[in-house]
């Protein structure tokens, strides 16, 4: 096919966009941060890692670090970004920070790498960043992570033996759970929708540890569960996928143990799941799986962002219009880190989901409710950003005063 002038330039564009991209971290700087971008690396090893504090003024950066080859600054940083959102909508004494190395998770020693990278960002943790989990790092990433550092406060998600608050527990899906059930009770007086999950029919994309914790969560309260889907298809019932069956095929790591072949459901093709006749869609897998192109697609009424940024902001948009509602990840997903924070005070997994249980549950009410009752029609995206917002720039004030 012949290419024109416009067509090379726009190619040209996008090259040097996403060269831009990997180096240039001046254009992430605005007014909440972030306040440190951090790039290491070990000649010997070859490990490169990078570590963004986006915004300390509510307590120390909170945040996950992975291993993934391709990661950008500019990516750690949003990523920050939305810790710092959601750290202060849960009101928690953390700011934002997240960390990576960039590297193929499954072609290293990644203890070995863990603990260079540890070595490296030493000087910040614990009291600037307090890491956790993310992808590809695991408890015993974060054991090594730790012990290299020297504190127990440089990271949650450590192994039960070092008082850690695994997330294996499911603080996260219990959490999506609690936001979805108080959103029920708020929208059900003022719009039709039934107030309790008995026999609403629910959509889970993903299936890992987000999405079996929150089946079961479902289960347990009579919701009919009627697609779910992993890396390698989906499975389909109208009547309701049996849990218990559905369970067998969680966290599978290759094709044959995919939910696509859950007994009692039909096998459809994976996206397919999404635009499933349902009353609440969950994604719960990876980001931008919601677009502009797919949006008008979508025929369930709510949509709970389990996973971070899956939405786009013209996807969001088109479903506003059309009456369907996101409640936004940095509400619906915080169980996560507000299970690290009750880790970090050395409280106990209980502990952990009551907290989980009354933050969820609290800030899912105050959000809906000031959109529904604001002058102007308001996403509750923007609702929770200005709450969030509110309290970051009071900590920034509060402390800029202490500086003088
Ligand atoms: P996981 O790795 O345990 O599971 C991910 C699941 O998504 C797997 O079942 C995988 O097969 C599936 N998947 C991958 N690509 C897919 C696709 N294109 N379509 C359908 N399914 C696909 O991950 P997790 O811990 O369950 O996290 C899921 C999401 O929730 C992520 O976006 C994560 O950032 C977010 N999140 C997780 C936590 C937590 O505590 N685990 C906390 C906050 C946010």
């Amino acid at each position: 096919m012949e290419q024109t002038v416009v067509d090379l330039q726009e190619q040209r564009i996008s090259v040097l966009d996403d060269l831009l991209e990997q180096v240039n971290v001046t254009s992430l700087l605005d007014s909440w941060g972030p306040e440190k971008v951090i790039q290491v690396y070990d000649p010997k090893i070859k490990m490169e890692g990078i570590l963004v504090i986006d915004n300390t003024a509510r307590g120390p950066g909170k945040g996950g670090f992975r291993i993934s080859s391709g990661v950008t600054p500019t990516e750690v940083f949003k990523l920050a970004r939305t810790m710092t959102w959601k750290c202060a909508l849960a009101d928690l004494p953390f700011g934002g920070a997240k960390g990576a190395i960039n590297a193929d998770a499954y072609s290293i020693d990644k203890i070995r790498f863990v603990k260079t990278f540890a070595r490296a960002v030493s000087t910040f943790s614990p009291d600037q960043w307090v890491a956790a989990p993310d992808m590809n790092v695991g408890e015993k990433e974060i054991e090594a992570f730790v012990e290299e550092i020297g504190s127990m406060k440089a990271a949650t998600g450590k192994p039960e033996r070092l008082g850690g608050i695994p997330h294996e527990l499911g603080t996260t899906g219990f959490g999506v759970g609690v936001s979805i059930e108080s959103t029920l009770e708020v929208l059900s007086k003022t719009v039709t929708i039934q107030e309790t999950l008995e026999n609403l029919k629910v959509v889970i994309q993903g299936f890992g540890n987000v999405g079996s914790e929150l089946t079961k969560y479902l289960a347990n309260r009579g919701a009919r569960i009627v697609g779910i889907s992993d890396y390698w298809g989906a499975a389909y019932n109208p009547k309701g996928i049996d849990a218990s069956k559905a369970l067998k095929h969680a966290y599978a790591c290759d094709e044959a143990h995919s939910i696509k072949g859950c007994k009692g459901a039909t096998a459809i093709a994976r996206d397919d799941v999404t635009y499933l006749n349902c009353d609440i869609l969950v994604p719960a897998a990876i980001s931008n799986v919601i677009t502009g192109q797919n949006a008008s697609k979508i025929k369930a009424k709510l949509v709970f962002e389990a996973a971070n940024n899956p939405t786009t902001i013209i996807a969001e948009q088109t479903l506003f219009k059309r009456g369907v509602l996101v409640i936004p990840d940095c509400i619906v997903n915080a169980g996560g880190v507000i299970g690290s924070y009750v880790e970090y005070i050395g409280g106990s997994p209980d502990e952990a989901f009551a907290m989980i249980e009354a933050k969820i549950s609290q800030n899912t009410r105050k959000v809906l409710k000031s959109a529904i009752n604001s002058d102007t029609i308001t996403l509750p995206r923007a609702m929770a950003m200005k709450i969030a917002q509110k309290r970051v720039s009071q900590a920034m004030h509060r402390r800029a005063g202490q500086e003088l």
